[in-house]
C-alpha cells in the first residue's frame, strides 16, 4: 500500500515536472528561430509628467507570440535569451524597433514621443554595445535625445568603473539613461553618485506599498529626495490607484508610469488614442 501511494506520488509529482519541463523545453528551442518568424512585437506603456499631466514618453515592453503557448511574457523568456546569448539579436531587435516607432509616430502627426529601451545585463556587457546604439540611430535617423535607455540596479552595481565608463559614452551620444528597478537591489551611494544618470526608476514593488505601511511611504520618500540632491528626475512604476498618484505628486515625483494611467499598448492603439488619453490624463492630475 505504502509503495503504491509512493508510485503515484511520484507519478504525480513527475507529471509537474514535466509539464514545466516541457513548457521550458519548447520555449527555449522555439525562441532560437522566434525573431526570424516575426514573433516578436512591442507595447508601449505611457510614461506622464506629474507637473504637467503631459505624456512624455513611453516604454517600450517586448512581447512574444508563440504559435503554440500564445502570448509569453518578458519575465519569462528574457532569463532564457540571456542563458543563450539570443538577447543580442532580440535587444538590437527591439532597440531598432523601437527607434523606428519613435519616427512613424512623428509622421503620423504626433509630437515626438520619447522612447524607453530596457537592457539586459548580459546586453549592457557587450564590448560593443555603444557602437551598436551609435549604428542604431544612425540608420534609424532617430534623434538620440528621444531615446532613454534603461539598465536595472543590479547590472548598474557590479563592475561599477565599467558601467560608468559606458554610461558616458552613452550620454555622449546624446542618448539618456536611467536606473530601473530602483529599490529591487542594494544601491552604493557613493557610486550612484558618480552615474551619468538622468533618472532613477522606483520598483513597482514597493510603490504599490506606499498604501499599505508607512515604512514603504518613507522610503520613497527618502528616494525621491535622494534623486533630487543628486540632480536626478525620479520615474515610479505600478502607478495603479489615484492614491498611489496623489501621494507621489504631493512628494514631487517627477514621472510616473502605470495601470491607472494606462497599461502597455500596441504601436497602433498609441497612435488612435494619444489625444484622448493626454485629455483623460489631464482631467486626473
Ligand atoms: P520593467 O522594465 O520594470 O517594466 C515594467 C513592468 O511593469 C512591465 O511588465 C509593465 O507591464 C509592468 N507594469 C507597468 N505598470 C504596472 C502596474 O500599474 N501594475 C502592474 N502590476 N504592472 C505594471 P512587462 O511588460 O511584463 O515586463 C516585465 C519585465 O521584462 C520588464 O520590467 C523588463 O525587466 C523586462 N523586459 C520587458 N521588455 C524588455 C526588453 O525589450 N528587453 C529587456 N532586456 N527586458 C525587457
Ligand atoms: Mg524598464
Ligand atoms: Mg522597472
Ligand atoms: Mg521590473
Amino acid at each position: 500500500c505504502l509503495a503504491k501511494d509512493n508510485r503515484s506520488g511520484f507519478e504525480f509529482f513527475a507529471d509537474q515536472i514535466n509539464e514545466i519541463f516541457s513548457r521550458r523545453y519548447i520555449l527555449e528551442k522555439s525562441l532560437y528561430s522566434a525573431l526570424e518568424l516575426k514573433q516578436f512585437f512591442l507595447n508601449y506603456q505611457p510614461q506622464i509628467e506629474v507637473r504637467t499631466g503631459r505624456i512624455i514618453g513611453v516604454e517600450a515592453l517586448i512581447r512574444w507570440e508563440h504559435p503554440e503557448l500564445g502570448i509569453v511574457s518578458p519575465d519569462e523568456f528574457i532569463p532564457m535569451a540571456e542563458e543563450t546569448g539570443l538577447i543580442i539579436p532580440i535587444g538590437e531587435y527591439v532597440l531598432r524597433t523601437a527607434c523606428e516607432q519613435h519616427n512613424k509616430w512623428l509622421v503620423a502627426g504626433l509630437p515626438p514621443i520619447r522612447v524607453a529601451v530596457n537592457l539586459s545585463a548580459l546586453q549592457f556587457r557587450q564590448p560593443d554595445l555603444v557602437q551598436m546604439v551609435a549604428e542604431v540611430l544612425a540608420n534609424t535617423k532617430m534623434s538620440p535625445e528621444f531615446l532613454e535607455i534603461e539598465i536595472t540596479e543590479s547590472v548598474a552595481m557590479t563592475q561599477v568603473e565599467e558601467v560608468i565608463e559606458k554610461l558616458n559614452s552613452l550620454e555622449n551620444l546624446g542618448v539618456e539613461t536611467s536606473i530601473d528597478d530602483f529599490g529591487t537591489g542594494y544601491s552604493s551611494l557613493a557610486c550612484l553618485q558618480k552615474f551619468p544618470i538622468k533618472a532613477l526608476k522606483i520598483e513597482r514593488s514597493l510603490i504599490q506599498q506606499i498604501t499599505k505601511d508607512s515604512g514603504s511611504k518613507s522610503i520613497v520618500r527618502a528616494m525621491i529626495n535622494l534623486a533630487h540632491n543628486l540632480d536626478m528626475k525620479v520615474t515610479a512604476e505600478g502607478i495603479e490607484t489615484l492614491e498611489h498618484f496623489r501621494f507621489l505628486k504631493r512628494h514631487k515625483c517627477d514621472r510616473v508610469q502605470g495601470f491607472f494611467f494606462s497599461k502597455p499598448l500596441s504601436a497602433d492603439r498609441i497612435e488612435k488614442i494619444y489625444e484622448s488619453l493626454q485629455e483623460n490624463i489631464l482631467a486626473v492630475v
